[in-house]
């Protein structure tokens, strides 16, 4: 099969701008879309050919898939990567563009759709030889009684989760069983709000769990590999906040074996691209949660210790390469963490559009930040909040938590409110220096902080 010559990139931002230098560095043309309001979008700037999709709220412009393909149509582009957010797991979408006549940078639809569907995700790993969290083995349905039992086989806390569930939302923790049916039917009403599927499971609410994923790559013919794992425990509203990469203390023996288990099961359900395993990780042992089947926000960690850009192979096996990394090709050097940059207010995590005046990137060995920020530019307040990622790389986790620190504090951002003094207060954080914390971690301390402030308990 020929590789891709003309990419239209079906997202914003940052990602958008990450997609846009990796079509260029491999001589693809690229075609952007965005909405009336991203029209000053940096990559827009940079891309061979520009659509304007629709107005601002994003389901008129990018989750607007008859507008998108148009665009691909008009524009004659071969493929549409769609980035992380947005169409990125939408099955329906990939399948609209594979019957158009255009390459989609993922998976197959089917495998979109399979594990789109936790509970069905879940059954498929399962079969797979995956090791998951303890559970229900399938939907609840409406009989409490049930459900009790299951609850009662199960343990307490339990926690309730929708099947259609992502970005943090759709999940209760259950501590007794007096609150069991009505979690159950809050989450089922939330989701059926929030997700249009109300189909909810239960799992075990693991209490000290760390939040450990594996990357994968697999080219649909017969080549899977795994590229490390990430730690992504530092998470504020189930939302990750800094990843890393190795994760603490995971030996190369438990990452060898853990990533075969992924590696296995990518061939068995037919994976195609770059995609993650999410798994909770305590006492030792791995339990899947998700699969997320796109590239993620946090992949820059895991090209910095592998040196493999990730991005890039996405294009090439969309382009139908075979995979030319091998398992043995992939050597882990060094730790590399990374700070999500976010416009929002620092203590109270308010979202904070606005005109950005001064922008300076900091630089020195070892820093990459990838963001689409510049002087002057206004950040729309009909988006997620992040605005950039700023990763390091050093010899050692020590090195490479003190080139953050450095990297933070060049890092100048004026005319809105960001995290930056969030992420600098991580950094000097005795716990988090010390490395391994779990998923409540962050969430304690900034309680701590807040309450110390306000002059509540004890310093
Ligand atoms: P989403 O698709 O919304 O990201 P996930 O299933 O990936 O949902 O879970 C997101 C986060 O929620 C995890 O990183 C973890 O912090 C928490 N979580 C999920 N499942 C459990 C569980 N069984 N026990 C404890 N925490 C969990």
């Amino acid at each position: 099969m020929p590789m891709l010559d003309k990419v239209l990139i079906a997202n914003r931002g940052e990602i958008a701008l990450r997609v846009l230098r990796a079509c260029q560095t491999m001589g693809i043309k690229t075609v952007a879309v965005h909405s009336t309001a991203d029209r000053n979008l940096k990559h827009v700037g940079m891309a061979d050919e520009a659509i304007c999709i629709g107005p601002a709220p994003s389901a008129q412009s990018y989750l607007n898939i008859p507008a998108i393909i148009a665009a691909a149509e008009v524009t004659d582009a071969s493929a549409i990567h769609p980035g992380y957010g947005f169409l990125s797991e939408n099955a329906d979408f990939a399948e609209q563009v594979e019957q158009s006549g255009f390459v989609f940078v993922g998976p197959p639809a089917d495998v979109i759709r399979m594990m789109g569907d936790k509970v069905e995700a879940i059954k498929a790993m399962k079969a797979a030889g995956v090791p998951c969290v303890p559970g229900s083995d399938g939907p609840l349905d409406d009989d409490v009684e049930r459900s009790m039992r299951i609850a009662r086989e199960i343990g307490y806390p339990v926690l309730i989760k929708a099947a259609g569930g992502g970005g943090g939302r759709g999940m209760r923790d259950v501590h007794t069983e007096a609150h069991l049916g009505n979690a159950i039917a809050t989450t089922r009403a939330e989701a059926r709000a929030a997700f249009g599927n109300d189909t909810v499971y239960m799992e075990k609410f693991l209490e000290n769990p760390r939040h450990v994923e594996i990357q994968v790559l697999a080219d649909g013919q017969g080549h899977a590999i795994h590229l490390c794992e990430r730690d992504c425990s530092m998470q504020r509203r189930h939302q990750k906040v800094v990843e890393e990469a190795p994760a603490p203390g995971i030996t190369p023996e438990m990452r060898a074996g853990i990533g075969k288990i992924c590696t296995d099961a990518c061939l068995r359900i037919g994976y195609r691209g770059a995609g993650t395993f999410e798994f909770l990780f305590q006492d030792g042992r791995f339990y899947f949660i998700e699969m997320n089947t796109r590239i993620q926000v946090e992949h820059p960690v895991t090209e910095m210790i592998t040196g493999v850009d990730l991005v890039r192979e996405q294009l090439l096996i969309a382009g139908g390469q075979p995979l030319s990394i091998r398992q043995e090709d992939i050597i882990p050097r060094g730790h590399a963490i990374e700070c999500r940059i976010n416009a929002e207010d620092p203590d109270t995590f308010m979202p904070s559009p606005g005109t950005v005046k001064r922008f300076e990137a900091p630089g020195g060995p070892g820093v990459r930040i990838d963001t689409h920020l510049y002087d002057g530019y206004r950040i729309p307040p009909n988006y997620d909040s992040m605005i950039g990622k700023l990763i390091v790389h050093g010899v050692d986790r020590k090195t490479a938590i003190a080139r953050m620190r450095t990297a933070l504090s060049e890092t100048v951002i004026e005319g809105v409110k960001t995290n930056l003094p969030l992420q600098q207060r991580i950094m000097g954080d005795s716990g988090f220096k010390h490395g391994g914390r779990n998923i409540h971690y962050l969430e304690k301390r900034i309680r701590e902080q807040k309450e110390k402030a306000i002059g509540l308990g004890n310093p």
